[in-house]
């Protein structure tokens, strides 16, 4: 089969560099002195890239992003605790659905997904559900690109005495966390978005005195505690490791420092951002978020009214050239979501855009169309 190059606009996977995969390929055996120095130094990695200190403990799990917040959600809270869940998106609406499976006790405020959440409607909840002992949302809310306020929500935490438990998947490595806040109890991140690794890794970094509390287990495998007992006593996971996935994480890590980090990489992906829009702007595309809510992460477009563009069809002339862009149906809004992490560059943004000029050209036939190569940044 001839394998194609595609390149990935979407919220994940994304694309990585041609060592990271490389560094996958090769046989480990899971008890080998190797196997158990790439799991605590990876361990110390996420600590060293998070910026927290040694009050913090970040705990691995084999599986997607999705694994680690559960994890995070089932692990964490007693069964006299009662979580407030902050839903302003698709992946806060996921957190609700953990909690209904594992019967973890809960309210939901359910807030606009156009807009980060406003404290204040945050705040109201607090004061009229006291029980709350945990407060969970979102970071980055990548379904449409909406940016939360997590730090004024540590701060109103703080406040109240809850604990925060935080879904940063699509931040982390990129845009930063206070976790010097008393609230600030758990993290959850993956490996497949910011950082560049493959997926199939992901971690929950908490605080180590929230570990050494005890919860009866909600669950065998994605038991928070368990797993962080196995590694630091005599370093292994308790069940089979993501050794290759592993090992290309500790290549994407190399590759992210080598870079500058994360203000290296935020400066990279707000350049890329910058561009794209400026094109799509040319071309008569839309962020349909306020850009206080954006983040150089993912955006949402729509065309301007008088553009002509079924979505449908352009997901597949995009696809046919391997260009992966991802659809949004959201308020009878056609639109779509691109995303500029992972290994893109400037030219892959342009190629991105050139389609779109030949795209949008031959749906409007007739109508004066930028000239794709204008869209170039001149040498
Ligand atoms: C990608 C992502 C996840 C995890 O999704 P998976 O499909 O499990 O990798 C969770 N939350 C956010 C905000 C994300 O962007």
């Amino acid at each position: 089969m001839q394998s194609q190059k595609f390149r990935l606009f979407t919220p994940g996977p994304l694309n990585t560099s041609a060592q990271v995969r490389q560094a996958a390929g090769r046989d480990l055996g899971s008890r080998s002195p190797v196997a158990i120095h790439l799991s605590a130094r990876l361990r110390e990695d996420i600590v060293d890239i998070a910026g927290c200190d040694a009050s913090w403990s970040a705990v691995p799990l084999s599986g997607s992003g999705t694994f680690a917040v559960e994890a995070m959600l089932c692990s964490l809270p007693a069964a006299d605790d009662h979580l407030l869940i902050i839903e302003n998106g698709v992946y806060s609406a996921r957190m609700v659905d953990i909690c209904r499976i594992h019967a973890i006790p809960h309210s939901v405020l359910t807030l606009p997904p156009h807009q980060g959440f406003d404290l204040a409607q945050v705040e109201l909840a607090l004061k009229q559900t006291p029980l709350v002992t945990h407060i969970a949302a979102v970071h980055f809310e990548t379904a449409l690109g909406v940016i939360n306020d997590i730090d004024g929500l540590t701060q109103l935490a703080n406040r109240y005495g809850c604990q925060l438990l935080i879904d940063a998947i699509s931040t982390f490595g990129v845009l930063p966390l206070d976790y010097s806040a008393p609230s600030l109890s758990a993290v959850a991140l993956s490996a497949n978005k910011c950082l560049h690794g493959l997926p199939g890794i992901a971690f929950v970094l908490v605080r180590k005195a929230v570990l050494a509390t005890h919860v009866a287990p909600r669950t065998l495998s994605l038991d928070l505690r368990a797993q962080a007992n196995a590694l630091d006593g005599n370093g292994q996971w308790r069940f089979t490791p993501p050794l290759q996935i592993m090992l290309a994480l500790k290549q994407a890590i190399d590759e992210y420092r080598q870079q500058g980090g994360r203000r290296a990489r935020h400066r990279a992906y707000s350049q890329r951002m910058a561009h794209l829009l400026d094109g799509m702007a040319r071309l008569g595309f839309t962020p349909i978020i306020q850009p206080q809510f954006c983040a150089p992460l993912i955006v949402t477009l729509a065309p301007n009214p008088g553009i002509q563009c079924e979505i449908d069809k352009l997901n597949d002339f995009l696809f046919q050239r391997g260009l992966v862009i991802y659809p949004t149906k959201h308020w009878a809004v056609n639109s779509f979501r691109i995303g500029v992490m992972g290994e893109l560059d400037i030219q892959d943004i342009d190629d991105l855009l050139t389609a779109f000029a030949e795209f949008t050209a031959q749906a409007a036939p007739g109508t004066l169309q930028p000239n794709p190569l204008s869209l170039r940044p001149a040498l």
